[in-house]
C-alpha cells in the first residue's frame, strides 16, 4: 500500500521537522510560526462530551427558565450518526452530534439548537406525549432564537458529496475523526493534547489513518 506509506512518512517528515520535540536541535528553517502551525495542526473534537457546547446548552436552557433539564443536559460528537445532522435523546438528556458538521462550522449552533429545542418541548409538556416537530417543538425552536427551523435532521450539505473517506483515529483515546480529504501533515487530537499537553500539538497524539 504506497499510498499509505506515503502519508506516514509526509507525517513522520513533518512532525520531525517541525515538532522536534522540545530539546531536539531543527536542522531547517520553518516557515511557519510554531504557534499558528501547532493550533492549525490540531483536530477539533469529534467524539464524546463537548463540555464547550455542553455549557452552552445549559446556558440556553437556564436563560429560558428550564433549571432542570440545565442541569442534566449532556451534548457529545458521535461518530455513529450517518446521514443525521444530530439527535436527541430525551430520555438520557442526550444530544449527539454528527462530526461532519465540524467542516461546516456554521451549522453546529444551529443543529444544537434544533436538539436542544426537543428536549426543551418535552420537558415543558411533562408526561404528555408531543409530536417531534409539532407546535410545542416549533415553539421551544422561537424561544431558542430559530424561528424558521425546519423539520430536518439530515445534514445540511449532501452528505454523499462530503461522505467521509478517510478515517483518522487518536491513538491515544481511540477518537475517530471522519475527513473528506486526506489530512496532508501532523495533526494531533485536540482533547488529548489539552488534557495531556496544555492544549499542545503532541506527536504522541497525532492522528493515524485507519483505512481508505
Ligand atoms: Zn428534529
Ligand atoms: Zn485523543
Amino acid at each position: 500500500m504506497p499510498l499509505l506509506r506515503q502519508l506516514e512518512f509526509a507525517f513522520e517528515q513533518f512532525a520531525t521537522r517541525v515538532f522536534p520535540g522540545r530539546n531536539v536541535v531543527v536542522g531547517q528553517a520553518l516557515r511557519l510560526p510554531h504557534r499558528e502551525t501547532a493550533t492549525d495542526a490540531i483536530a477539533p473534537q469529534s467524539c464524546g462530551r463537548d463540555a464547550k457546547l455542553e455549557t452552552k446548552a445549559r446556558e440556553l436552557l437556564r436563560s429560558l427558565g428550564a433549571n432542570r433539564i440545565a442541569k442534566e443536559i449532556r451534548i457529545e460528537w458521535n461518530p455513529r450518526l450517518k446521514t443525521a445532522a444530530g439527535r436527541a435523546d430525551y430520555r438520557h438528556k442526550l444530544i449527539s452530534l454528527n462530526p461532519q458538521l465540524l467542516e461546516h462550522p456554521a451549522e453546529i449552533d444551529r443543529t444544537l439548537r434544533h436538539e436542544l429545542a426537543h428536549v426543551l418541548a418535552q420537558s415543558r409538556a411533562g408526561r404528555r406525549r408531543i409530536s417531534p416537530h409539532g407546535p410545542e417543538w416549533q415553539h421551544a425552536c422561537r424561544d431558542l432564537g430559530i424561528a424558521d427551523e425546519k423539520r430536518c435532521h439530515t445534514l445540511p450539505f449532501p452528505a454523499t458529496r462530503y461522505a467521509p473517506r478517510f478515517i483518522y483515529r487518536c491513538p491515544n483515546c481511540r477518537c475517530d475523526f471522519p475527513r473528506v480529504r486526506r489530512i496532508r501533515r501532523a495533526v494531533a487530537c485536540l482533547a488529548c493534547c489539552r488534557a495531556h499537553n496544555g492544549g499542545e500539538f503532541d506527536v504522541r497524539f497525532r492522528l493515524k489513518l485507519l483505512r481508505l
